[in-house]
């Protein structure tokens, strides 16, 4: 059984397009897993790791309605016949694993990807992770992209959590990896230079994104982090289903 989103008493399976990254404006079939390994500040889909009895801050505690989550209500189990079946409901091939951090899962999900490949060799699958945990052999085997979001220090995940080395190594050395990193002010760019000179990440294998979950936020960051990404031949990158759709769930 895999752990997946739960969006009103259903699993966070859905059609859209890429709002981010390297496949930015491609079709594809989101399948939200829950649980995390990190705890970042400004999560967008903390519901899949803040829950009740937990003290990690985060950038909603201002807002007075806001609540940790209840891990069971926010959590539904299925099989991967389940999961296929749901895959099966859209007429599209490229999938993208997301979370949380799908990557935590990743056992379980070696026998779901195995039969989604056997069934038609033509699906695409993407991994979104945090880049901390080193993909297993066999999954590898079964992977066509992964999108790496290494955390920075405005994550407020602490250092040695968020940057795992040998994971890093890994992802930097494997052509299937892109890395795209959230920035939230001009500051973060010492460290993402730093981070992709350690580990030798090429710069055309960068993106840049602006952290906001409001369109207006994004329109502010858009213009200093696009002379950031032109001085440096980074890629920017949107966030095109907040600008579309604004933050919501399962779009
Ligand atoms: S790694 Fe991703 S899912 Fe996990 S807390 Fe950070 S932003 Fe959220």
């Amino acid at each position: 059984m895999l752990q997946i989103a739960q969006l009103d008493k259903k699993p966070e399976i859905f059609y859209s397009i890429q709002g981010e990254g390297k496949s930015i404006g491609k079709p594809s079939i989101f399948i939200r897993l829950s649980l995390c390994n990190l705890y970042c500040f400004w999560c967008d889909t903390d519901y899949t790791w803040n829950w009740e009895g937990t003290n990690y801050p985060h950038l909603n505690d201002k807002n007075p309605n806001y609540q940790k989550f209840n891990k069971a209500d926010s959590i539904i189990k299925l099989t991967e016949k389940q999961i296929i079946a749901e895959i099966q409901k859209y007429n599209c091939h490229r999938l993208i694993f997301t979370g949380g951090e799908p990557l935590v899962q990743q056992k379980k999900l070696l026998s779901l990807l195995a039969q989604l490949k056997k069934q038609n060799p033509q699906y695409h699958i993407e991994f979104e992770t945090n880049g901390t945990i080193i993909p297993i052999p066999e999954l590898e085997a079964l992977t066509n992209q992964y999108n790496v979001s290494l955390k920075l220090e405005n994550s407020k995940v602490r250092l040695q959590e968020r940057l795992k080395p040998k994971a890093i190594h890994f992802f930097a050395q494997n052509d299937k990896a892109n890395f795209k990193f959230v920035v939230d002010s001009p500051k973060d760019l010492d460290e993402i230079l730093e981070i992709i000179q350690k580990y030798a990440i090429f710069h055309d294998k960068v993106y840049l994104m602006p952290q906001g979950t409001k369109p207006a936020i994004l329109r502010k960051k858009q213009q200093w982090l696009v002379e950031i990404c032109k001085q440096y031949q980074f890629n920017y990158t949107d966030r095109l289903h907040i600008l579309i759709y604004g933050d919501k769930r399962g779009i």
